[in-house]
Parts: C-alpha cells; structure tokens; sequence
C-alpha cells in the first residue's frame, strides 16, 4: 500500500531529496570553519533574500516594482539556487494560494490542512496537479518569456555547479556548511512564511484568510514574516510596515532605487488605516471570498 499524506501519495523522490538535504545539515558541527560559515550566511542571503523573496516573490508574482531584465534574470538564477523550483512554476504556485488562501483542501498550503502538511507535507506529496497547465493558467507573461522558460527547465543546475565549486574550494566541510545547511535554512524559512505566517504571531489588517505578522519569520525569511500585512496589500514592495517590523528586503529594495536600478516600485497603499482591525487582533474566519489582487486599494508608487 503507497504510504499518503492527506491523502496524498508521497513523492519518493523528493521525499528522499529532502531527507538527504537535511541529514547533510547535520554534519555541519564537526565541520566548522569560519570560512565555511562566511559562505554559508552569504548565500543564504544571495538565494533567500536576493533569489526568492525580492525576485520570485516581490518582483515576478506581484510586481512590486521594475528592473532591467538583463538583472531580472540574472536574479532568476540566484532563486534558482534556493532548491525551490524554477521562477515560472513557484510564482504559479504562488499565485495559486493567493487565490484559495486558506480553503480547505483548495489551497496547496493552508495550516487547515494541518501545520506540517502547510509546511512540508503538500512539498513531498503528489499533489496531483498538472504543472505546465497551473504555469500556463497563472504565470502567463513568464511562460511567454524563452529566458524564464529556459531558466524555469534547468532550475536544478546552479546548485550543482555551486556545490562541485565548493567542494573544489574546501571539500565536504564546505559543501555541507554552503549547500546542505544554507538549503535546510532557507527552505525552511520559505516553508514558515506557509506555516508559522499563517498561525502564530497577530494580524494588523482584515483580511479573508488566516495570514499572521510572524516576527520570527520575518527575521529569518528576510522580511516576508510580515505576511499579514502582504497578504493585505499583496503589491507593495514592502512587506514591514511598522518601524520595528524589520525588512531587510525592503532595504535592499531601496538600495537598487537608490542606484537607479529599481523603478515604479508599489508602496503601502495610502488608505491601508482604513483596513486595519479595530479592537486589538483578532482571528478571522477564512471563508470570505479573497480579495482579489486588482481589488485592493492603488499602491503608491516611492520615489527613490
Ligand atoms: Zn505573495
Ligand atoms: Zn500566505
């Protein structure tokens, strides 16, 4: 009998792609070297803040502001790098849970399906969808790219090339401390923005599902803890909108506007007090239909 997770067969390959990553990671102790450590927060940095969060995520899902497409996609590969996919298929996804956030059974990752499920479960499961039509149906504009297609195909072989440099450079100290334990950290990261951001921490702002502000996450997902607060204004670039909700994204954001290589970049609607909860913070219930991205209020546009 195939072993299932909500009723969902395991994916064995990526059951034991996982598995592997994560008993790598485990090594990482008898292996130290500051050297080792030095790459390990640089391309954790690289891949979750600079790859996913300000480039799959803030740039390609929600177009949150513009870049020159030659750094476009050579951001693309950086998020390749993270062991999260290619772009075209994770902004789908992505997408995807915007628009059945927290359904039951809808979602690809709500909590409500139970924690875990939210945060690996539906990853190592077949979830029995047919990607190239999810791709097609919600990331139009990236499949009609040839450059993000092509990327989108070979999504797995920057980490190869970085992991056979590596070994090169230091051997397996440096190949579990810059390949293992970075993926286990910033996988992870990734996976509590779906799990934690969506039931630990409060809500700032009325919103049709369960999104929370997470501090936690928001430190070790690079600013995307905030989740509450993106899922609410799912345009804006910046995802911390109180001064202590740190954003380290958001100041990279502002670096590239400083330089002139970001532009139209979508801010904190003026009207966000308007949808702010009245009397402390409260769960909602997630029935409501969800706001759709092109109902919420205009986002501003920052100068840098
Ligand atoms: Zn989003
Ligand atoms: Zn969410």
């Amino acid at each position: 009998m195939a072993l299932t997770w909500n009723g969902k067969k395991l994916d064995w390959t990526n059951v034991i792609y996982f598995s592997v990553i994560h008993a790598g990671a485990l090594l990482a102790p008898w292996m130290f070297s500051w050297t080792a450590l030095g790459i390990t927060l640089f391309l954790y940095w690289l891949t979750a803040s600079v790859g996913i969060t300000l480039t799959y995520h803030r740039l390609l899902t929600h177009r949150g502001f513009k870049i020159p497409k030659p750094l476009e996609y050579l951001f693309t590969l950086c998020g390749m790098l993270a062991s999260e996919g290619g772009a075209i298929t994770w902004v789908a996804m992505h997408r995807l849970h915007h628009t059945l956030s927290d359904r039951e059974g809808r979602d690809l990752h709500t909590p409500k399906d139970g924690f875990w499920w939210s945060h690996v479960g539906w990853i190592v499961s077949d979830i029995g969808m047919d990607r190239r039509e999810i791709e097609a149906r919600h990331a139009p504009e990236l499949v009609a790219d040839p450059v993000q297609r092509t990327l989108n195909r070979l999504h797995v072989y920057p980490n190869i090339f970085v992991g056979l440099a590596l070994f090169a450079w230091g051997g397996w100290p440096y190949v579990v401390w810059g390949i293992f334990l970075r993926l286990v950290i910033g996988l992870n990261a990734t996976w509590f923005v779906n799990s934690a951001a969506h039931t630990f921490g409060y809500r700032t702002y009325e919103t049709p599902e369960g999104s929370t502000n997470c501090w936690w996450v928001g430190i070790i997902a690079w600013g995307e803890g905030w989740h509450n607060n993106h899922h609410a204004f799912q345009r804006s670039a910046r995802h911390g909108h109180a001064w202590w909700e740190v954003d380290a994204t958001w100041a990279l954001i502002r670096v590239l506007m400083a330089l002139g290589l970001a532009r139209d970049v979508q801010g904190v609607p003026k009207t966000a007090d308007q949808y702010r909860l009245r009397g402390g913070t409260r769960r909602t219930a997630a029935l409501a239909p969800p706001v759709a991205v092109a109902a919420e209020p205009e986002p501003v546009l920052i100068e840098a």
